[in-house]
């Protein structure tokens, strides 16, 4: 028997920047492509961050290119609010089934003015700002969102809770509003899958020595993030949540919830090093006469640039960095104490601060496990996207035709992110290699 033909299309899940890489590189090779992203909006993680290490580049500007080209790009169908239903199928001939969630709003329609945004009088907390900041009930995760559609948050909306108000629907100039909107599917055929599906971070709920989520001027490293984008709730501006004063004495600490095996997660979140010393230099930068201390277990910058990143760090930031792992951290007044030790002096330490920033352990998402399981592609026990062989074929999964791009697999940063996924669209197009792109697609 002839084999078939693969059909020369792929599905990506996932549209953080590794996603939104491979999308670009096997469409602008000619091929089509289905993008799927949960969220509103595209960019993943990226989209929070305020600037990079170790150049320090402004992480919208450099990731704004990308998201609009892939949203304008013809090879592909960006599906955005939208979750995988079902695939089944082998490599070449996957069928899937994509839910796409009601958002309440037609996006046909949507001209995207945000008129309904500004006058809504609905509020929730918003997660892409890390809780410190409201949004409307009706809202896009961002003013530099792609697609920039927005969608209605039933649990937050007056209407849907009380029956009264629609004040969306009366202003949208288009009539776009659509309270009766269901949840639709989309049904596709792809020869090939890229899994993409990123990365979360510990909740600080499981870190009751650090607090316990329970003390406001305690504060993952992403809500840190945050405040230091100019486009977060404070402008750019640090301001401690409790009571928006700016922060003279602030402690980071390192491998929260990581490298502790008795009580949290084993492995080294790789990334934390670079970027609690990227946020160290940045708070200088912003609060010139504040001090910044960094607790931390060992120093691993491995990268080009990435030491001397750490050293500037210090030198320039005049962050002080202490060796050693923090006890507790605990709300007395209006200053957060955190109690320490100095291993290399052997001293106790006690600070207090007024605002603790952790750098909690990267995590698979709790998703990506019915995913692998739906596709009896390999995780490993923590959840995270098992490669054929890390060592040989860090891409390839055990089911042909389903590859791996970024953080989905492990902690990575951005450079490894964006080069994994390249070699995951490497390996599509090679599967492509073989058709004939005169070839109508089914
Ligand atoms: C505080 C902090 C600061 C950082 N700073 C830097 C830095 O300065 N420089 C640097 O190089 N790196 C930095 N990083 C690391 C950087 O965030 C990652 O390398 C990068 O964002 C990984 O991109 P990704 O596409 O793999 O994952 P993500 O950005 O997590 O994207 C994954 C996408 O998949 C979607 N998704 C997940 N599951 C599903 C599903 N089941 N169905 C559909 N869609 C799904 C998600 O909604 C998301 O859009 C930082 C990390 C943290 C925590």
């Amino acid at each position: 028997m002839p084999q078939q033909n693969p059909i020369p299309r792929v599905l990506i899940i996932g549209a953080g920047i590794a996603g939104m890489q491979a999308a670009l590189d096997v469409a602008n090779a000619g091929y089509e492509v289905v993008l799927v992203d949960r969220l509103p909006s595209i960019g993943g993680r990226m989209a929070q961050l305020s600037e990079t290490f170790p150049t320090l580049d402004c992480s919208q500007c450099i990731l704004t290119p990308r998201t609009v080209e892939v949203g304008h790009h013809d090879m592909i169908q960006l599906v955005t609010y939208a979750e995988v239903e079902s695939i089944s199928g082998d490599a070449g001939h996957f069928q899937v089934r994509i839910r796409r969630h009601a958002a309440y709003v037609d996006w046909d329609k949507c001209t995207g003015c945000g008129l309904c945004q500004e006058k809504c009088p609905g509020k929730a907390e918003s997660d892409f700002q890390r809780g410190i900041g409201k949004r409307k009930a009706i809202y896009t995760l961002s003013p530099q969102a792609v697609p920039n559609k927005p969608v209605i948050d039933r649990e937050a909306c007056i209407y849907f809770q009380r029956g009264k108000c629609r004040v969306c629907e009366r202003l949208c100039p288009t009539q776009a509003i659509d309270y009766e909107q269901q949840d639709s599917f989309i049904d596709v055929e792809v020869g090939a899958i890229i899994l993409a599906t990123g990365y979360d971070i510990y909740s600080m709920e499981n870190m009751p020595e650090y607090g316990g989520g329970n003390v406001p001027d305690v504060i993952d490293a992403l809500a840190f993030e945050r405040l230091l984008s100019a486009s977060g709730p404070t402008a750019g501006e640090i301001k401690r949540p409790s009571d928006g004063k700016v922060p003279k004495e602030l402690v980071f600490i390192q491998c929260a919830g990581s490298r502790e095996p008795e009580k949290h997660n084993a492995h080294c979140s790789k990334v934390c090093c670079m970027y609690t010393a990227k946020q160290s230099i940045l708070y200088r930068h912003r609060v010139h006469d504040g001090q910044a201390y960094v607790f931390y277990i060992d120093i691993r910058a491995g990268g080009k640039r990435y030491d001397e990143f750490t050293q500037r760090a210090m030198e320039e930031g005049n962050t002080v960095y202490l060796r050693g792992k923090v006890s507790r951290v605990f709300r007395d007044g209006d200053k957060v104490t955190v109690w320490g030790a100095d291993t290399l002096s052997g001293r106790q330490v006690q600070i207090d601060a007024d605002l603790v920033v952790l750098a909690p352990a990267l995590l698979p998402r709790p998703e990506t496990r019915r995913l692998a399981e739906m596709l009896g592609v390999g995780i490993d026990d923590a959840g995270w996207l098992v490669p054929l062989n890390g060592n040989m074929n860090p891409v390839e999964t055990n089911r042909p035709g389903i590859f791996l791009a970024g953080t989905g697999t492990g902690p990575m940063d951005i450079p490894e992110s964006v080069s994994h996924a390249s070699g995951a669209a490497a390996k599509v197009l090679k599967r492509f290699s073989t058709v004939d792109k005169s070839t109508p697609i089914r």
